[in-house]
């Protein structure tokens, strides 16, 4: 049995000073393969630095998330391009629309958006994607690209009935992260676990946020590792009432085949 991370933003300072005993302590948990979530250009190019260090195991996205967007010009692209054909590079993203914190003007998210489902048709890799508070316009620009992409993954699964079955019909993938773990606010979530087909599931820890609410022991630090996708995972499988092996297969199965990752070493 082991896991695959397929989101954990492993470039961010909190684990500047850990950040090889992080990645050992996950191997020990049986996380044996993880995706650094590239968020901005320099973030994407400080993620795919890490997956190279680390062949078979790293792999990273590149992308800007929606929060950043009104920093991504079309100077920027060429780069963004040429990071998207590194071989390290599994998925274009994180990028989508978050109108919850609406960091950036959404004339300038979509427009990132737009050009980043536009150099994922080109790469030809899937697209990692984020979406809150936006679906309508989010589900809206999917549609117009779905059939130039190469798949994707809704990732941070948060949403309702009614956003699950959209992506469902697009055929992308869903991430769930500890969110679910939450007794206050993931409750919706795991009555909606039981609906994503075995061959769409797939598991993220969103390290170092997220930490899940209900772990035995918390770090003082509350930050959120690697190592605790077991766990979320655990609370994935009794919500779907199957058996945590189960989980760990069909999960592993599919992000190996969405981003095409080598076989675990
Ligand atoms: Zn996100």
């Amino acid at each position: 049995m082991h896991w695959i991370d397929i989101g954990a933003n492993l470039t961010h300072e909190s684990f500047d000073r850990d950040r090889s005993a992080v990645i050992e302590r996950a191997r020990t948990q049986r996380v044996l393969q993880l995706i650094v979530t590239g968020a901005s250009v320099i973030g994407s190019s400080a993620a795919v630095e890490l997956a190279r260090a680390h062949p078979g195991v790293l792999f990273a996205t590149a992308g800007v998330h929606p929060h950043y967007a009104s920093h991504l010009t079309a100077e920027d692209l060429p780069e963004l391009r040429e990071l998207l054909r590194q071989p390290q590079v599994v998925a274009a993203g994180e990028c989508g629309l978050d109108y919850h914190r609406d960091l950036s003007p959404r004339d300038a998210q979509l427009r990132a958006f737009e050009w980043q489902l536009a150099l994922a048709a080109e790469s030809g890799k899937p697209v990692f994607l984020h979406q809150r508070d936006a679906h309508q316009d989010f589900i809206a620009v999917l549609r117009e690209h779905r059939s130039t992409l190469a798949g994707g993954v809704a990732h941070c699964f948060t949403a309702g009935e009614r956003e699950l079955e959209d992506y469902l019909e697009l055929e992308l993938s869903i991430g769930i992260t500890g969110w679910l773990c939450d007794e206050r606010r993931g409750g919706h979530l795991s009555a909606l676990l039981p609906r994503i087909p075995a061959d769409r599931l797939m598991v993220e820890t969103d390290a170092p946020y997220l930490l899940p609410r209900d772990l035995g022991t918390k770090p003082r630090s509350r930050r959120n590792e690697p190592m605790f996708l077991p766990h979320i995972a655990s609370a994935v499988a009794a919500a779907r009432g199957e058996p945590l092996e189960q989980c760990a297969a069909a999960t592993s199965a599919n992000a190996q085949a969405l981003f095409a990752l080598p076989a675990v070493g």
